[in-house]
């Protein structure tokens, strides 16, 4: 029997694109697929006719030597197109069919499907995440049945091995070179039969039910970071394994400070009084207040560093730092003997300013650097 032209085989022009090869081997492989045609000798070699065009036209070096040579005789093609080229068909198959046949016989099996991950989104404040936390959470998930055992029947009685797939849960449908494995539509799955069903949980083997949990936030944690809880998902069906629960951490911001990895940031204002002449002045940190010492002369915006005063690392021990900014505050609304001061003190200014700026060298700074523009 002559060998029809592959492009024909599978109704596209010779300029038919991948996807458009792919979809028309899909149309013409379903429709003879030995499942639907069984005992039809007819619909089978159809099926190995469209799935050696394909396996041919889907390879591009293959597609390009048929495409100028055609049909390579059989016996001769080594390595050629022709059927001694055809090899890849298990490949092929799997990789189409893959999304029509048993896309849920590979998580379902008769070993029971595992239960799916939760995730609770947790909120603490900044210094629960800075020194750890431990809190209950109260989480509603699918619990194995209490009344059935998740078996989901009413007793022990009312269950029976599927006697289509003798309890594997999988059929095999052979059908002459190749044959395939679904789920059995009988148990759908199960690999049993249950007569009557639970009352409790509806032969669903699993009800839902709040559940409280202890959780254990460690310190150092910060905004975004999730936390895994191995097993505390939704119970498997059919007894299969639990999921996992997920923690996620968003951490409430603090009105005075700022974090920045494992140090802490805040800004403290000072007047001009202590910016000039230096203080002592009190600043709170994580672990309460702590007096810091402002030199003399301290302009506004310089950072102070407090080591050991920020944020304890997740992992081993160690702290990061507090960063104080000290900010300038200008004084408001000066009693007349105040302004009467500053006057006199601006006279004294002046006198110093006339000396290059001794007391101001950022100003002395800034005016040597505009000499030049606007003179
Ligand atoms: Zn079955
Ligand atoms: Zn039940």
């Amino acid at each position: 029997m002559a060998k029809r032209d592959y492009y024909e085989v599978l109704g596209v022009p010779r300029t038919a694109s991948e996807d458009d090869l792919k979809k028309a081997y899909r149309k013409v492989a379903l429709m003879y697929h030995p499942d639907r045609n069984p005992d039809d000798d007819t619909a089978e070699q159809k099926f190995k006719e469209a799935s050696e065009a394909y396996s041919v036209l889907s390879d591009k070096v293959k597609r390009a030597q048929y495409d100028q040579f055609g049909h390579v005789p059989e016996g001769m093609g080594a390595g050629a197109a022709g059927s001694s080229g055809f090899g890849g068909f298990g490949d092929i198959f799997g990789d189409i069919f893959s999304d029509f046949f048993g896309a849920g016989s590979r998580t379902r099996t008769r070993q029971g499907e595992r239960g799916s991950d939760l995730q609770y989104n947790l909120e603490i404040s900044f210094e629960q995440a800075a020194f750890g936390h431990s809190t209950e959470i109260n989480i509603p998930r699918m619990e194995e049945c209490d009344r059935c055992g998740g078996t989901g029947a009413r007793s022990s009685k009312d269950i029976d091995v599927c006697p289509i797939c003798q309890g594997s849960g999988q059929q095999r449908i052979q059908q002459g070179f190749f044959s395939v494995s679904t789920t059995c539509n009988r148990c759908r799955g199960m690999g049993r039969i249950v007569h009557a069903p639970c009352d409790k949980c509806q032969g669903q083997g699993r009800i839902r039910q709040y559940r409280k949990l202890k959780v254990t936030i460690p310190q150092g944690i910060d905004s975004g970071s999730r936390l895994k809880l191995n097993g505390e998902g939704e119970a498997g069906r059919n007894g299969g394994p639990r999921g996992d629960l997920y923690i996620g951490v968003a951490v409430r911001p603090h009105p005075f400070f700022l974090r920045e990895e494992y140090d802490v940031h805040c800004e403290v204002p000072i007047s001009i009084v202590q910016a000039a002449l230096g203080a002592e002045i009190v600043v709170p940190t994580l672990d309460g207040k702590v007096e810091l010492k402002i030199p003399p002369g301290t302009q506004s915006g310089r950072h102070f560093r407090l080591r050991g005063k920020g944020v304890p690392h997740i992992r081993g021990s160690g702290r990061g730092d507090q960063y104080v900014a000290a900010v300038v505050e200008t004084p408001t609304n000066l009693t007349s003997r105040q302004r009467e001061l500053l006057k006199e003190f601006s006279k004294e200014d002046k006198k110093a300013t006339a000396d290059k700026n001794k007391n101001y060298p950022i100003m002395q700074k800034f005016l040597d650097k505009i000499k030049d523009l606007v003179s």
